[in-house]
């Protein structure tokens, strides 16, 4: 591969997991956040894309950057759409004019989650929300573009960095003793550094072999409810002298949202641990590691 990888993302979760990994290891990357690119206005979008790839001459394309707020996206569905659906596919035309590599994330909340088993890559689709919706279009207008283009469909996202719930457990119980946490929806925790890795490997892959255009999903391994993922937030905080909480179990209905989400959005990853040299970790172990990065 010539030239960087270019990353849209710089803040996020994701992108800064990059970013960690490119110092690390020396790989070149440049990121480009919303102070270089605002992604957020749909007719100059394109333009602006093009012209920030012209002008870095990357190798390859990893898109980190989304509308990621899933409630206050309900009531801002354009902005959702403009960063989850234009901008993908600006990003995925450009790289297939040039032949990039173009790897993008999506998200478990393009199911419904009314299955009884984990989701596989050829399951029907059903967002339940704007947001979902949204990533869908993405996801599409990605492989519309008929370029070599990877989307890794990823779920409950957390890092050290970040908006997330791993963070927002932390905060709570530094004021309170007992939190009541949704036990009635089920999926696979994914720490950032994990996609990260993933996205670099799928990123190579893909460079080697162009065969490997797809939709992957990717996440950690083994089932967890909010609840669950709560009571094991806590247990390692413990360990390590933080704060903790008790953890009530409650039920989506005792906690509305403005966007409805899925009761089971587990992602079965057999997939991509096929295609790629990659295992998907056990979630446990991934928030150990990521809660040993985090300061107490
Ligand atoms: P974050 O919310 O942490 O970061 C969002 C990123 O998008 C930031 O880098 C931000 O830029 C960029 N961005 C937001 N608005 C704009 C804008 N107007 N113009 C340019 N860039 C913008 O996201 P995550 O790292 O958590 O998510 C990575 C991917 O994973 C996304 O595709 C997301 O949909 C998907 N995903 C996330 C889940 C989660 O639980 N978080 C679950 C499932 C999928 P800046 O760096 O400048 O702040």
């Amino acid at each position: 591969m010539t030239g960087p990888i270019l990353v849209f993302g710089r803040d996020g979760q994701v992108a800064r997991e990059l970013a960690d990994l490119a110092e690390a290891s020396g790989r070149a990357m440049t990121f480009a956040g919303r102070g270089t690119l605002d992604l957020s206005d749909p007719k100059a979008v394109d333009s602006a894309i093009e012209g920030l790839i012209a002008e870095i001459g990357p190798g390859a394309v990893i898109n980190a950057a989304a509308y990621t707020a899933v409630d206050r996206a309900e009531g801002e569905p354009d902005a959702a759409f403009a960063l989850n659906r234009d901008a993908p596919a600006a990003m995925a035309r450009a790289c297939a004019a040039r032949g990039l590599p173009f790897t993008h994330f999506s998200t478990d909340y393009v199911f419904d989650g009314t299955l009884d088993r984990p989701y596989v890559e050829t399951d029907p689709t059903g967002p339940t929300g704007v947001y979902g919706a949204s990533k869908l279009a993405g996801e599409q207008a990605v492989s519309a573009a008929g370029g070599p283009a990877i989307t890794l469909r990823t779920s409950w996202v957390y890092g050290a960095h970040g908006a997330n719930f791993v963070r927002t457990m932390l905060r709570l119980a530094g004021d309170r003793d007992e939190i009541g946490v949704v036990a009635d929806q089920i999926g696979r925790p994914t720490w950032a550094r994990d996609c990260a890795q993933a996205a670099l490997l799928a990123t190579d892959a893909l460079a080697r072999d162009p065969g490997l255009a797809g939709v992957y999903h990717l996440s950690g391994a083994g089932d967890a409810s909010w609840a669950d993922l709560a009571a094991a937030i806590f247990a390692e905080s413990a360990r390590r002298g933080g704060p903790t909480a008790r953890v009530r179990a409650i039920t989506t209905a005792d906690y509305p949202t403005p966007a409805k989400r899925p009761a089971n959005s587990r992602l079965d990853c057999g997939k991509i641990e096929t295609a790629l040299p990659w295992r998907c970790r056990p979630w446990r172990e991934s928030l150990a590691a990521c809660m040993n990065e985090m300061e107490f």
